[in-house]
């Protein structure tokens, strides 16, 4: 049984199409993952997910073991049927959190030792328990706890950091092997900075640890993007070609069409959540089937700006998402002067479309021969 199948490359470059198989369903990459970090992709329901055609979520385990805690979440059986969302789950390893969020964070050899930030209370985090806790919830995808090191950094803090991921990520390895529950996926996190042989030392190691799939973390962080992307063009040369690629917290869209160029295989992103509550939309600027073509190959609208207020034309004119098809710019604008919790939702609406719709089109793009 496949478990990831490559099935078209691309003759351009070393962008890929392939299926990805988890206990919830197939997934078809390059793919987008709308986050959900409270266990709700916020002003969405999981139906609306649907008719927008997301076909996996992300969640964040570090929010959800803090609040409501594990033991509410498997009242209900998993994550799954807590939130009432039938098709796969990836959660992270709240490692990521723990080194962003977490108040009076100490590393140790074993884990990471910190307070909530919600109420002070002291956790320490090994990696054992961080696949624990992704076993409890149920996802279908589960990441290995890695360390992050702060932009700027050393490379000695690089290195150290990268020595003590790949330990955590012989943990969860083994800790995964022990479990005979249904098949949950694994993936390790290449970290190293902006070092090229530390990112290579820990891709060869990780391979050699055999994991469903392999995650670049510790980019986007506030290093020149310029780098950022010299390294993923680097690093897919010694991931495993026949596994997933996943970018970790990437990107802007015309990011994500280069790092699919350079063989990446699934994303996730804040921005068309978070652009979306703040009334910036992403609009096609041409055809989508002729973004390949143009770098530019979209514009950021600003819904609240004066000039929207009497603008009758949809959202955008190529989106087929429900709120371009019902509402013009000028009632959005209404509703984001007016505070209307609706504005949220159809801008959300509007720009996970946007991402999804890229996705589609980069598909397309690769079978057709243009990326
Ligand atoms: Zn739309």
């Amino acid at each position: 049984m496949y478990m990831f199948k490559i099935k078209a490359i691309s003759k351009k470059s070393k962008a890929r199409i392939g299926q990805l198989k988890t206990s919830h369903g197939i997934v078809e990459s390059p793919f987008f993952l709308p986050i959900a970090t409270q266990a709700a992709v916020r002003n969405l329901t999981p139906e609306e997910l649907k008719i927008m055609r997301a076909q996996i979520i992300l969640s964040n385990t570090y929010h959800l073991f803090l609040r409501p805690g594990i033991k509410v979440i498997e009242k209900s059986g998993d994550l799954h049927k807590f939130m009432n969302w039938t098709g796969p789950i990836l959660t992270d390893s709240g490692g990521y959190q723990v080194f962003s969020l977490a108040k009076a964070r100490k590393i140790k050899p074993g884990g990471v030792k910190f307070k909530s930030e919600i109420d002070g209370k002291e956790f320490f985090l090994t990696p054992q328990k961080a696949i624990k806790i992704q076993q409890a919830l149920g996802s279908d995808i589960m990441m290995a706890l890695d360390v992050l090191v702060g932009y700027p950094y050393t490379y000695k803090e690089a290195e150290g950091a990268t020595r003590l991921t790949l330990r955590w990520a012989k943990k969860c390895k083994e800790e995964q092997l022990k479990s005979k529950r249904v098949k949950q996926l694994l993936f390790g996190i290449v970290q190293g900075g902006v070092y090229k042989d530390l990112r290579h030392w820990c891709a060869e190691e990780l391979t050699r640890m055999d994991f469903d799939g392999y995650a670049i973390g510790g980019l986007t962080v506030g290093e020149p993007v310029q780098k950022a992307f010299a390294i993923i063009r680097f690093l897919t040369n010694y991931l495993p070609i026949n596994k997933p690629r996943y970018l970790m917290g990437a990107g802007k869209p015309e990011q994500i069409v280069r790092a699919v160029k350079y063989g990446i295989d699934m994303f996730d992103c804040v921005l068309p959540t978070r652009h979306g509550r703040h009334g910036d939309l992403f609009i096609w600027k041409t055809r989508p089937a002729d973004f390949f073509k143009k770098r530019k190959f979209y514009e950021i609208l600003h819904i609240t700006n004066a000039k929207f207020k009497d603008d009758v034309r949809p959202l955008d004119s190529r989106c087929s998402c429900y709120a371009c098809q019902n509402f013009s710019r000028s009632y959005l604008h209404h509703l984001f002067r007016t505070h209307e919790p609706l504005a949220l939702r159809l801008a959300t609406i509007h720009n996970l479309s946007f991402y999804l719709d890229l996705m589609k089109e980069i598909k397309k793009a690769i079978k057709n021969g243009y990326l």
